[in-house]
């Protein structure tokens, strides 16, 4: 497995977020976490990034025990990319520089490695020519993709993707989707959390569906999407579509 996560625990106060979920991915596996707003979608990508601390149990990526105290969170970091539904780009700052201020700054990378790195992930997407252009040229579409491209050019393992379509116009959320669906024709291994159940029917080698701070059910999209075991997934369905 390249992540493994075991019964991880998350409180806030006395709100018991994940409560011993545990959940694996294969390399090159893309997995859609679906769930009611609230059922912790986002504290577990965090969790799994290193943004937030969990109170139990154990995150693995590539057998390594991430969530010992003793890691090097950066290190960690730079093995998973993460992208949230706000692409914070600097508005001050060429697509470009967003892209490689991270890994030059924070992970202190060679500036020309990095940019050369940035400018193929941009030409393999189709946003070279954007290169020097400032966010607030782009569209909320492009501006996404290129927060993706920003999440890429440390090479992850892995990349978290948190709703990374709820705040798009209905009509720029094919072209986020199709970068996706590129990126996981290239290998690369996903965990996304999103509402969109048609996305995650046609990307998704699996759905995990979390209720009550656990996964209540997972399989292949069209089963669980389609033909849902639990009735607590059918509910949750049955109220969205
Ligand atoms: P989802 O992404 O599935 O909508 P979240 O992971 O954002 O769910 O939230 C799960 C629960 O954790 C919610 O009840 C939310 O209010 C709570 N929560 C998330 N982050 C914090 C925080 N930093 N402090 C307190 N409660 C939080
Ligand atoms: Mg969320």
């Amino acid at each position: 497995m390249l992540l493994s996560c075991t019964d991880v625990r998350k409180v806030f106060g006395d709100h018991v977020v994940l409560d011993d979920l545990s959940l694996d991915v294969a390399e090159h596996e893309v997995v859609a976490l679906i769930g009611a707003s609230g059922s912790g979608k986002s504290t577990l990508l965090r969790c799994v990034n290193l943004l937030a601390e969990i109170d139990d149990g154990t995150i693995r990526l590539d057998g390594e025990e991430i969530t010992d105290p003793r890691i090097n969170a950066d290190l960690v970091r730079r093995k998973i990319g993460l992208v949230f539904q706000s692409y914070n780009l600097f508005p001050h700052m060429t697509v470009l520089d967003n892209i490689t201020l991270a890994p030059t700054r924070v992970h202190r990378r060679a500036a020309d490695e990095t940019r050369a790195q940035a400018m193929t992930w941009l030409e393999r997407l189709g946003l070279a020519d954007k290169a020097r252009t400032y966010p607030d040229r782009l569209s909320g579409g492009q501006q996404q993709r290129v927060a993706i491209v920003r999440a890429l050019v440390n090479s992850p393992r892995l990349l978290l993707l948190d709703e990374v379509t709820s705040a798009l116009d209905p009509e720029l959320v094919g072209e986020v989707l199709t970068m996706i669906r590129d990126l996981k024709s290239e290998g690369m291994t996903m965990v996304l959390a999103t509402h969109e159940m048609g996305f995650a029917k046609q990307v998704a080698d699996r759905v995990a569906f979390l209720h009550a701070g656990k996964v209540l059910e997972q399989g292949p999209p069209e089963q669980v999407l389609g033909d849902p075991t639990e009735p607590r997934t059918r509910q949750f369905l049955s109220r969205i579509i």
